[in-house]
């Protein structure tokens, strides 16, 4: 799960870490009683989107697709600059290179306080499933061409493993610093805030927080200018707080709606649905499709408390798909029964009207007794008990490669 920038920033003033002060708006007017509220003479318009690049992205009229504005995160000067700018982003499309060419609907506005900066650096904390860590990466080539230091010069970027266990330890605190060439009432800033990050990150159990860029002030204090946070959404259940952050309208339609009948659906690029109980016979069922020289068209996983109704849904949102060429039904009956899969699938294609090949598979619970419903209906079904004979059915079946 992810959140917007003024949200992260809220996060970060609780932990303890410096950032500007500013105010989340959503209109134009709301921006320029924001800009008096500060009182600060300069101040930054920023575009509230769940994406980086904002800087450098481009605002476009999502009506016509003219070009309203260069660059998504604006300074302003003065209270006509805040209207223009706000103005130029609100209800505007901005392309960025993490949004992908489509772009993103801006109806958030975050308008904070200017900062007088003396250099911009970089500082995200991420897990590091390899090493069974926290990995802390700086650099001081911060702002907004990181991706660029990252390829061409990835010795520029420090990195601090942190057991979870152990915890920061002081003498990575000052390596850290150190690395930036930080000194004085900057060093010791940093010192404090990358502590208070590093507890914040386990505390709301984070996958990602990331500060591009963190700026040492003129007034030589370490300010996050920006910040980016993820969540691990399987801690979801112990930080009911979250729900308050959510931004249904940043996440695709589709898997939003999914996740409201439990299911966990991803959206992928090729041809065949698959509708699977269980995350890792799904990623089987995957590679099986894949093997046989398919490409499934989403991951699907409809859990282990999956009924009549999520399989009806789940069936749905598979059809919906414009570039589906074939279904592929991969179920293994433990507590969920084959026949009442099979009942649900019947009642679903029906509703939605199948009009693609359709492969299923059972195996487990009253797998026979599905294959006798499936059978015994009128739909057009191919059932198999292993999923090495349901991948080559369905590879066979859409005329794709079969290899
Ligand atoms: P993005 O990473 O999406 O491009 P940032 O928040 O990093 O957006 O903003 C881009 C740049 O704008 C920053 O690198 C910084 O130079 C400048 N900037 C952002 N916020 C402020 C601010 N409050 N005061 C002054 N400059 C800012
Ligand atoms: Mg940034």
């Amino acid at each position: 799960m992810n959140i917007h920038e003024y949200q992260a920033k809220a996060l970060l003033r609780e932990a303890g870490v410096a950032v500007q002060d500013g105010v989340h708006c959503t209109s134009v007017e709301q921006a320029l009683a924001a800009y008096e509220t500060l009182g600060s003479e300069v101040v930054a318009v920023k575009s509230q989107i769940h994406a980086g690049g904002r800087g450098k992205g481009k605002l476009y009229r999502p009506d016509s697709g003219d070009l309203v504005m260069q660059g998504g995160v604006k300074i302003a000067f003065s209270r006509e600059d805040v209207g223009e700018y706000a103005s130029n982003i609100l209800g505007h499309t901005l392309i960025t290179k993490q949004t992908g060419p489509s772009g993103k609907l801006v109806n958030n506005l975050y308008v904070e306080a200017g900062c007088a900066i003396a250099h911009e650096y970089y500082l995200a904390l991420l897990i590091d499933r390899e090493a069974n860590s926290v990995l802390i990466m700086a650099s001081t080539e911060g702002g907004v061409d990181i991706e660029e230091v990252a390829e061409n010069t990835p010795e520029a970027i420090h990195k601090v493993w942190v057991d979870p266990i152990e915890g920061l330890q002081d003498s990575q605190k000052s390596s850290l610093a150190d690395s930036l060439g930080l000194s004085g009432s900057a060093h010791d800033s940093f010192l404090d805030m990358i502590g208070a990050l590093a507890s914040m990150f386990v505390d709301r159990d984070c996958s990602m927080i990331e500060v591009n860029p963190l700026v040492r002030t003129e007034g030589a204090t370490m300010v996050a200018l920006d910040a980016k946070i993820s969540f691990d959404d399987n801690a979801a259940f112990r930080h009911q707080w979250r729900a308050e952050l959510r931004d249904l309208s940043e996440e695709s339609d589709i898997e939003v709606r999914a996740r409201g009948h439990g299911l966990s659906y991803v959206d992928l690029d090729g041809d065949i649905g698959c509708l699977v109980n269980g995350a890792g016979l799904a990623m089987a069922t995957m590679d099986v499709i894949k093997l046989c020289g398919g490409e499934p068209a989403n991951f699907l996983d409809i859990g282990g408390a999956a009924d009549r109704e999520s399989i009806t849904a789940a069936f749905g949102i598979i059809l919906e798909d414009p570039h589906l060429r074939g279904v592929l039904v991969n179920v293994f009956g433990g507590i969920i029964r084959c026949d009442m899969v099979a009942r649900s699938i019947i009642e679903a294609s029906e509703e939605v009207g199948l009009e693609v090949p359709l492969v299923v598979r059972f195996s487990g619970t009253n797998h026979e007794e599905g294959k006798e419903v499936l059978d015994a209906s009128d739909l057009d079904v191919l059932t198999t008990s292993t999923l090495a004979e349901a991948g080559e059915a369905i590879v066979k079946l859409i005329g794709g490669d079969f290899s």
